[in-house]
């Protein structure tokens, strides 16, 4: 009987492949805790969300799935903060992973959503409008304030700076901000995308078209933009971007010194930047159909 239920479930399970389970660890909570200065962790065990608290409110960075709302709240209230006094919501990037969850987070909040300018159709149509359409599509957002490369997001005190690094998604924004601990002042770089998921053209390939005209740039851009971005602490919108667990694991004996790690974020962007160099080129040769 068992057994039967089994088969019966393996099935329905492969009769629905556009619902399969998302990755545990983008569910998962992790006890959130302070990175540096006013900057928080607030997400789940891959699906990064920061939380930045100042006097005059907080500022949310990624809302993450549609059910992670309920996951990042009871993560700021465990810090003792108040969910209501989140005054701004940014994103790394217009994917359901980062954004799905931005309209409940909007509407228990009443915040403000800023979004990059690239992203702005992408959040406003829920997905839609994205130029990969293998990917889940979420509730239509309301975006508040468009933002550009380069652009100043400040809250009472504290000033993150909006990176335009775009190529994973046409807006994705790899967030910078500077903390002050122990009279020390540190450079924090949140990497917003750094790759491409399967399936996206860089430039034409075998008739069919780049999956958007500018991307190759946007990739040029986005890696000279990263080189050039003065960091200490090394964060992401996936805790996989920089080695969250390994980090975490090491904290009760090392301390908040495992966040800063400049080496680490060298390290992995120059192995993003091969791995995106080397899929360019056997694109531009012709010899794979992705
Ligand atoms: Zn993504």
């Amino acid at each position: 009987m068992k057994l039967r239920l089994l088969l019966v479930l393996l099935l329905a399970l492969a009769l629905k492949p556009c619902l399969a389970a998302v990755p545990a660890d983008w569910t998962t909570p992790v006890p959130p805790f302070k990175i540096s200065g006013n900057l928080y962790y607030v997400g789940s065990r891959d699906l990064a969300s920061y939380l930045i608290v100042t006097p005059s409110g907080n500022i949310l960075i990624n809302a993450n799935l549609e059910s992670s709302p309920a996951l990042i709240r009871a993560s700021v209230e465990q810090l003792g903060f108040h969910w209501a006094d989140t005054k701004i919501l940014l994103s790394s990037q217009a994917h359901y992973d980062h954004a799905a969850g931005a309209a409940q987070i909007l509407k228990e909040t009443h915040a403000q959503h800023l979004v990059m300018d690239g992203d702005v159709d992408v959040i406003r149509s829920g997905g839609a409008t994205d130029f990969d359409p293998s990917l889940p599509h979420f509730a239509p957002t309301r975006v508040d304030r468009i933002l550009h490369d380069n652009e100043a997001v400040t809250l009472g005190g504290t000033t993150i700076i909006a990176h335009k690094t775009a190529g994973h998604t046409k807006g994705c924004t790899t967030w910078t901000m500077q903390t002050k601990d122990a009279g020390r002042t540190l450079n924090v770089v949140i990497v917003g995308g750094w790759g491409a998921n399967p399936g996206v053209r860089f430039v034409p390939v075998q008739g069919k078209p780049a999956s958007y005209p500018t991307i190759a740039a946007d990739f040029d851009h986005a890696f000279a933009t990263l080189a050039a971005l003065p960091v200490d602490i090394f964060l992401g919108a996936h805790g996989l971007y920089f080695d969250l667990l390994p980090k975490l694991a090491r904290l009760p004996a090392e301390g908040p010194a495992v966040w800063i790690d400049p080496q680490g974020y060298h390290r992995a962007l120059t192995e993003h930047e091969a791995t995106y160099r080397k899929e360019l080129a056997l694109q531009q040769s012709g010899k794979i159909t992705p």
